[in-house]
């Protein structure tokens, strides 16, 4: 069965945060709170057409710190959530947030458990405590580690967002994040490129010329060797990349972003295997046979993969072969 979220945005109004890279109009402005009457209609009328187009969904209540959040508030509107799983088990899997590492303690994860809170996400963003100084973002690396522990001890799942290319960021920080997201053993992580906005910390940083975010072919690459990391480690990368979005498209000064980031991620490993397998290969014409749904991945974007591989000697084409990932046979 298919699975989908039904987001619930809940604007933090009033956040005493700055994050550098956060434009607080777009979620403390206009946005509307939603009452929990609103999010009761809102699942009851879903439920049905979820059932009817045969899917599940978890109900998620993203857009800040949830947990932050006055905490009748946050009650009710789990009341809500927690009412709409007992009705609708056989749609609604679950409930799940995200948050801010210093806005989770034991009474908190005990709150949330009671109320079923399926999944809890920790804006994590770096593991390097001068990244996280930098970007003013109010927590610490140990607040991540704490917080990680309490959600993982619950049983609750445990998911870690992390950016690359923030202010004072390095490729080794990031790599450093990696390692020890990896060592907390969440359940799946989210990679946000940094992108630099319009009315943000980063944008004056960036428009006075005092930071520029790392390129893009550099964020591939990175997010990349990323990627395999935490395959490797078993850990599911769930996002790469912000959503599709003309307010980012409109409001963009820097930085990286792509609506179709990940499948160019993912060619790049592509590339990476083959040019790795094709260099003990003497240089010459190849097949490359792949699985179908890998077909495009191995090919690049605008054959991106097939021009680089050509560049370096090894003039290929890709054909299908179900079950393979890369094999290479002279033409
Ligand atoms: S990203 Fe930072 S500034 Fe923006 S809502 Fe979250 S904590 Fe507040």
């Amino acid at each position: 069965m298919k699975r989908t979220n039904i987001s619930v945005f809940i604007p933090h109004k009033g956040c005493p945060h700055r994050c550098s890279f956060c434009d607080q109009r777009s979620i403390s402005g206009a946005a509307h709170a939603p009452t929990p009457q609103e999010v009761s209609e809102l699942l009851e009328g879903q439920a049905q057409h979820l059932s009817d187009i045969g899917m599940t969904a978890e109900i998620a209540f993203f857009g800040g710190s949830f947990t932050a959040i006055p905490r009748d508030y946050m009650v009710s509107l789990l009341e809500c959530a927690g009412s709409a799983v007992e009705k609708y088990p056989q749609v609604y899997s679950g409930i799940r947030c995200s948050t801010r590492p210093d806005c989770i303690d034991e009474e908190t994860v005990s709150l949330l458990k009671k109320y079923g809170m399926t999944a809890v996400e920790l804006g994590a963003q770096s593991m390097s405590g001068e990244v996280l100084v930098a970007n003013e973002r109010g927590h610490s690396p140990e607040d991540v580690r704490r917080a990680a522990k309490l959600i993982r001890e619950s049983g609750i799942s445990l998911g870690l967002q992390m950016m690359t290319g923030l202010y004072k960021d390095s490729e080794d920080a990031v790599r450093f994040t990696c390692r020890e997201f990896i060592a907390m053993n969440p359940d799946t992580v989210r990679i946000y490129p940094t992108v630099i906005l319009k009315g943000t910390r980063l944008g004056e940083l960036y428009e006075s010329g005092e930071y520029c975010s790392f390129g893009f072919e550099q964020t591939v690459d990175l997010c990349a060797e990323l990627l395999r990391e935490f395959t490797n480690a078993g850990i599911k990368v769930i996002r790469m990349g912000l959503h599709a979005s003309k307010d980012v498209e409109r409001d963009m000064l820097g930085g990286v972003y792509h609506p179709a980031f990940r499948e160019i991620v993912e060619s790049r490993l592509f590339l990476r295997d083959a040019e790795n397998m094709l260099s003990r290969l003497p240089q010459g014409e190849y097949t490359l046979y792949t699985d179908p749904k890998n077909i495009s991945r191995l090919t690049g974007q605008k054959r991106g993969n097939i021009a680089a591989l050509s560049e370096r000697g090894y003039s290929v084409k890709v054909k299908p072969c179900a079950g393979e990932y890369i094999r290479a046979e002279l033409a």
